[in-house]
C-alpha cells in the first residue's frame, strides 16, 4: 500500500467553490438569483466528549469544512429547500404545516434540517421570528454522517442566512457582545431544529463551535452555562499536525444508544441531587464523588458511565492547562485515556476506531481517540509532523486489514465560526 494513502491537507477551505454550486444549483432549480450566502463549518471535538448532556466542558474547534447555502426570502409562507448531496427534486410544503417529529406534519428526511430552523425561528418573539418562507440551496463539503456535525453546518448556516435575512446583521463570531448574543439564540433555534425538527438528539456542542468559534482557536464550552472561552491552539509553531480519520463506518447512534447514556447520567446527577453530574467533583475527587453514588444505590452501569463523564471532565482541564503552558505536545496521553474511557467506561467506541487508534499510537502519534458521538465516525490524532505520512499509511492498513472500510484521512486546523460569504 505504500505511496497511496493521500492526507488531505486543508488549509484553507475552499468555501468559494462550494458557494459557486449553492448557486448554481439555487439558480438551475429554484430560478432566479438568491438574496446572499452564508457558510457554517462541521466541528471536531478535541476532548470533553459524551459530556455536553451532562453540564460538562468540552473543548472543539471549527473545521475548514463549510456547509453553503444560497438563499432567498419568500413572501407566501412557502418553503423550498435542495441539497447537492441530496438528488431528489426541492422538497417543498408550507412552514404554517410543519410540525415537529413523530407528529402528522412532520417533514421527513433531510429537510427537516432546515425547515426545522425556520420552524424553530418562527416560534419567537421578534424579529428573528419575522422569516415564514424562504428558498434554500445547500452544497457542502463536510462530509455527511462521519460524527463532523454536518447536520450543525447545515442548521447552523441555515440560521445565519434566516437572521440576516430578518434584518439581523451576522457579523464574524466574536466580533461583540450583541453579535455573541446573536449567534447564542442561533444555538438554541438549531438544537431545537435537530432535536424537535429532525427528531435527533444533540446536546448542542456541534451548534456552539458552528456558530461561535474563532479561527486558530478551540472553544472552552461550558455545557452547563453555556459559557465559552476561545484557546489558542499552536499546533504548527510545535511542529504537530492533528489527523482526522472519517472511519467512513456509519456512525448513526445505533437504537438509543444515545438516549440510554443521557439517561445514565441523569439518574447518577439525581441521586447526587445535582444538577450538572459533570461538575460534581469539583471541590472533592472523583473517587469521593463515585463512592457517595455507591453508597446512593448507583447500578453498576450507571457508575461505568458517570465515572466517563467526571473523569472526563478533569482531563479536559488538564488538557486546557497544557497548552496554556505551551505545551501543546504533552497532551497526547490525555487523549489516549479519553478513549480508553470511552470505550471501557461509556461503551460508546467502535471496532473501526479502536483499530484506527491503535494503528495511529503504534505509528508514532502522540495521542488518538474516537471524536463526536462514537459507534463509527471518526477519530483524530496528534502527530509530530514528520510522522504524518507514516501514521497515516499504519492507520489506513489496519482498517483495511481489519477488513473496515478504507479511512478518509485529513489534517486539519481550527478555523472561524459561521459567516455571511455572498
Ligand atoms: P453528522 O452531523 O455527524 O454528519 P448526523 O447524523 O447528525 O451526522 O447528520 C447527518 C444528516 O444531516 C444527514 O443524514 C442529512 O439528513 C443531514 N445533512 C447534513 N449535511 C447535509 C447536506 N449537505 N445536504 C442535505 N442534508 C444534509
Ligand atoms: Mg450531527
Amino acid at each position: 500500500m505504500t505511496g497511496d494513502v493521500a492526507v488531505d491537507r486543508v488549509a484553507a477551505p475552499d468555501v468559494e467553490r462550494t458557494a459557486a454550486t449553492a448557486r448554481e444549483i439555487f439558480q438551475r432549480s429554484l430560478g432566479g438569483e438568491p438574496a446572499g450566502l452564508w457558510a457554517a463549518p462541521g466541528r471536531v471535538n478535541l476532548i470533553g466528549e459524551h459530556v455536553d448532556y451532562a453540564g460538562g466542558t468540552s473543548l472543539p474547534l471549527a473545521l475548514p469544512h463549510r456547509t453553503v447555502v444560497a438563499a432567498r426570502p419568500r413572501e407566501d409562507g412557502r418553503v423550498r429547500v435542495i441539497s447537492a448531496w441530496a438528488p431528489e427534486e426541492p422538497w417543498e410544503g408550507a412552514l404554517a404545516d410543519v410540525r415537529p417529529a413523530g407528529q402528522d406534519g412532520a417533514v421527513a428526511g433531510w429537510p427537516a434540517y432546515p425547515v426545522g430552523v425556520l420552524w424553530a425561528l418562527a416560534q419567537r418573539e421578534g424579529r428573528l421570528g419575522e422569516v415564514t418562507g424562504l428558498d434554500l440551496a445547500v452544497a457542502s463539503d463536510v462530509p455527511v454522517g462521519a460524527g463532523l456535525s454536518s447536520s450543525a453546518a447545515l442548521t447552523c448556516s441555515t440560521a445565519l442566512a434566516v437572521a440576516e435575512l430578518a434584518g439581523v446583521p451576522s457579523s464574524a463570531p466574536g466580533a461583540g457582545a450583541d453579535e455573541d448574543a446573536l449567534r447564542v439564540e442561533l444555538v438554541a433555534a438549531c438544537v431545537r431544529a435537530e432535536n424537535e425538527g429532525a427528531g435527533s438528539p444533540t446536546g448542542g456542542m456541534d451548534q456552539q463551535a458552528s456558530l461561535r468559534a474563532r479561527a486558530g482557536h478551540l472553544l472552552l464550552l461550558d455545557a452547563a452555562d453555556g459559557t465559552v472561552e476561545h484557546v489558542p491552539l499552536a499546533l504548527e509553531e510545535h511542529g504537530l499536525v492533528l489527523l482526522v480519520v472519517d472511519t467512513r463506518a456509519n456512525h448513526a447512534l445505533v437504537d438509543g444508544q444515545y438516549a440510554a447514556r443521557r439517561a445514565a447520567c441523569d439518574r447518577a446527577a439525581a441521586l447526587l441531587g445535582t444538577p450538572h453530574l459533570a461538575r460534581a467533583a469539583r471541590g472533592s475527587s472523583v473517587l469521593d464523588v463515585l463512592d457517595r453514588l455507591r453508597a446512593a444505590g448507583a447500578e453498576a452501569e450507571v457508575l461505568r458511565r458517570a465515572r466517563h463523564v467526571l473523569t472526563e471532565e478533569e482531563r479536559t482541564r488538564a488538557l486546557v492547562a497544557l497548552l496554556r503552558a505551551g505545551r501543546p505536545g504533552d497532551v497526547g496521553p490525555l487523549l489516549d485515556a479519553s478513549h480508553a474511557s470511552l470505550r471501557e467506561d461509556h461503551e460508546v467506541s467502535s471496532p473501526e476506531l479502536d483499530v484506527v487508534t491503535d494503528a495511529a499510537r503504534a505509528a508514532g502519534a502522540l495521542g488518538a481517540r474516537m471524536t463526536g458521538g462514537g459507534f463509527g465516525g471518526s477519530a483524530l490524532a496528534l502527530v509530530r509532523e514528520g510522522d504524518v505520512d507514516a501514521v497515516a499509511e499504519a492507520v489506513t492498513r489496519a482498517a483495511v486489514h481489519a477488513g473496515h472500510p478504507r479511512p478518509q484521512l485529513v489534517a486539519v486546523v481550527a478555523a472561524a465560526g459561521a459567516s455571511r460569504v455572498g
